[in-house]
């Protein structure tokens, strides 16, 4: 375990902002968690979890409590999954980028669509990270995690991490250290059936057909890398955290009134009808580039929000408040910050 002080947040998170954070203690070793718990013992309230901060708006005056920072990595075969499968059980910071290019390789489905997210495995079920079809809930069997209330650790089925749209359990309270998760991947050398129409484009095939793991891969890949959603130390867009809003639940009459103006509106896994907040973002007359607060603006690809030079997370917050009160005004639909706020918020 790596212990500092006064470490910038903004050297941690994607968008590059963020004051100090008092004490950080990087996770590496699993078996240091114990150390780790009695540190955090001795400080005011349960640490902040921190991954590969691409989730997350950190403030400008810092983080008070302790930041643990999870980077221990590793995955193992833990037993069989039915149709032939694995189960294999990752380390909370093992990178999900790294994970899934392992599946793949494999030759195991179930999380081939997830190729490109950033972050770690441990964050995933927190927002129940998915797209293209795909979300964790779908290989999710069990977690191991540290719960800080009860100050032990403890196993939850995927039942109990209450799974939803982007969220879960763990959504929005630091109750819960994710240590290590266990995932059911069936062994296919196809992927599941391509259920979006920019990938079935990407691929040159029909929505429901399954390709090779690898291509479905690639294009999600290309897809992904047109919108600005990879995350590239060379583009100008890289100061981001994916799509900052939720795409927002809509009644069946705003699905219909939406649709007649074109919106994207679908059916999500969870049952819920839900329209495109990025349509919202540009039908309501946010184009690409606007610039929206100091040093924050829309992206250049996709209508969502990044960061430049002089950007802070008050200002960031601002334009998060902005971008929602135009879209309501304008479309009457409400905009949900899909990001976390984390550290010393004073409201
Ligand atoms: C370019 C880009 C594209 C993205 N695309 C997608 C996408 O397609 N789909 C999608 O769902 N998300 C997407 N995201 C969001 C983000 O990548 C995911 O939410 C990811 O799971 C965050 O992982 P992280 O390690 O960076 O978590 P962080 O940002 O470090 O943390 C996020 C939240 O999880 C908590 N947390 C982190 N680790 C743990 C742990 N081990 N135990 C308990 N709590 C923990 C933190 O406290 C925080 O509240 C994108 C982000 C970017 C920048």
């Amino acid at each position: 375990m790596h212990v500092t002080h006064a470490l910038p947040l903004a050297s941690m998170t994607t968008l590059g902002i963020g004051g100090p954070a008092s004490v950080v203690a990087e996770l590496h070793d699993p078996a240091d968690f114990p150390d780790f718990a009695a540190l955090a013992a001795t400080r005011p309230g349960p640490p902040v979890t921190l991954g590969e901060g691409s989730n997350v708006l950190a403030a400008d005056a810092g983080c008070t409590p302790t930041v643990l920072r999870m980077a221990t990595k590793g995955v193992r075969v833990a037993g069989a999954a039915p149709d032939d499968g694995l189960l294999l059980e990752v380390q909370g910071g093992h990178p999900l980028g790294d994970l899934v290019a392992l599946t793949i390789a494999e030759g195991l489905t179930g999380m081939e669509m997830l190729t490109g997210i950033p972050g770690t495995t441990g964050a995933t079920p927190v927002q129940n990270v998915g797209a293209y079809g795909q979300e964790v809930a779908d290989t999710l069997r069990h977690v191991t995690a540290w719960d800080w209330q009860q100050g032990r650790r403890v196993t939850l089925d995927a039942a109990a991490c209450r799974l939803g749209h982007r969220t879960s359990l763990f959504k929005h309270t630091r109750r819960w250290t994710l240590l290590t998760l266990t995932f059911a991947l069936r062994r296919s050398a196809l992927s599941a059936p391509v259920s979006y129409g920019a990938v079935a484009a990407e691929l040159g095939v029909p929505r429901g057909t399954r390709v090779p793991l690898a291509e479905a891969a690639r294009a999600v890949l290309t897809v992904r890398r047109g919108k600005g959603m990879v995350l590239d130390p060379d583009a100008p867009d890289r100061r981001s955290v994916g799509s900052v809003f939720l795409s927002p639940e809509v009644t069946p009459a705003q699905a219909t009134a939406l649709r007649a103006h074109g919106a994207p509106v679908n059916r999500f896994p969870d049952g819920s009808t839900r329209v495109s907040a990025g349509w919202l973002i540009q039908h309501s007359g946010f184009t690409l580039g606007t610039p929206l607060a100091q040093g924050v603006r829309v992206s250049t690809l996709h209508p969502t929000l990044v960061a430049d030079e002089g950007a802070t997370a008050t200002a960031f917050a601002q334009a998060v408040t902005h971008v929602r009160t135009h879209v309501l005004h304008h479309t009457g639909v409400r905009l949900t910050s899909e990001i976390d706020y984390l550290g010393d918020w004073t409201e």
